[in-house]
């Protein structure tokens, strides 16, 4: 196949071609030598050009929880509002098939039918860092080609949460109605990156169980370190199934987002930026240092420790 030129697909995608969104995902996913300097020259051109404000959320909770249902009304109702709505995935496991694969259409079947959505799937294989680098230069296309929101999902087993905060502006936990081993579950790190707590199926007859549960949360995270000194995370209740809380929750998003203001989320993005930087420039150098090295050495120095025959 012909190397795509970068300019002719930033302008594809500016234009908001979807054909050309999608190949340049392709491109960006690569994980070939050759496609990374496209790769780069695409994103650069993009950054030059796009200045449009957009909103990026992260969303994390157990398999079951109830997140690509959510995903699916919160979804709706943003196009309702008139914005176009990019959801990624960062699953460095996906493809390994364990269970649900985070952004399969099938999880949502309305909002994936709708030109306005663009639902992508976790780029598959590479390690977690690999995944997530990759899944923020998507984002970062996305929103070049107009999806002004940006949903982030990943699954809450405790590994790829933090990664995910890292490509967000702000990131929200949901969790189900349970009494207090439910709350045990969740990792205290978990809670110490959110920024909303979402206690979701507040429907039937786990409604009232939901609202105790959201007081549970209340009280665990006082004894968190807060996220942003002076904010209480917000806790509220909601049922992606049934639609309802959905609204307020998306409010309760604007409203911390306002309340931090422009600067500080700016500054967030920033630094996220410059870690995502930081990371790639370690893993490119470890990657030149390790080209030069005798692997065959390394390996019989490798034996050599595993039996004690070396310090
Ligand atoms: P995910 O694995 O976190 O993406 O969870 P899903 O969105 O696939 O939902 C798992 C199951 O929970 C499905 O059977 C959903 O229909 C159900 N579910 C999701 N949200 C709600 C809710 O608000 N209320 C109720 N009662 N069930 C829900």
């Amino acid at each position: 196949m012909t190397q795509p030129d970068p300019a002719e697909l930033a302008d594809a995608l500016l234009a908001g071609d979807r054909r050309g969104l999608a190949r340049a995902i392709t491109l960006v996913e690569s994980t070939r030598d050759s496609d990374r300097a496209h790769a780069a020259r695409l994103l650069d051109l993009l950054a030059e050009r796009s200045a449009s404000s957009t909103i990026r959320i992260g969303l994390t909770g157990t398999p079951g929880v109830g997140k690509s249902t959510l995903i699916e009304s919160l979804g709706m109702h943003l196009l309702g509002l008139g914005h176009r709505v990019a959801v990624l995935a960062v699953d460095p496991t996906s493809s390994r098939n364990r269970g649900s694969i985070l952004g399969d259409k099938t999880r949502m079947p309305t909002l994936s039918a709708d030109d306005r959505a663009f639902i992508r799937p976790s780029p598959s294989g590479g390690s977690l860092g690999g995944v997530a680098r990759r899944t923020g230069a998507v984002r970062d296309l996305c929103e070049a080609a107009g999806y002004d929101i940006v949903l982030i999902e990943t699954v809450g087993v405790g590994q790829s949460e933090g990664a995910v905060a890292e490509l967000v502006d702000a990131f929200c936990l949901l969790v189900a109605p349970g009494g207090g081993d439910e709350l045990q579950g969740v990792k205290r790190g978990v809670l110490e990156l959110a920024d909303l707590v979402c206690v979701n199926k507040a429907d039937g007859p786990t409604a009232q169980l939901a609202v105790g549960t959201a007081a549970d949360y209340r009280g665990a995270l006082h004894l968190v370190r807060p996220k942003w000194t002076g904010r209480p995370t917000t806790v509220l209740t909601a049922s992606a199934l049934e639609r309802s809380g959905v609204t307020e929750l998306w409010d309760a998003l604007l409203a911390h987002l306002d309340a931090l203001g422009p600067d500080v989320v700016g500054r967030q993005r920033g630094d996220q930026a410059v870690t995502a930087f930081d990371a790639e420039v370690r893993e490119r150098l470890l990657g030149l240092a390790l080209s030069g090295v005798d692997t065959e050495r390394l390996a019989e120095l490798g034996a050599d420790v595993r039996s004690g025959d070396r310090s």
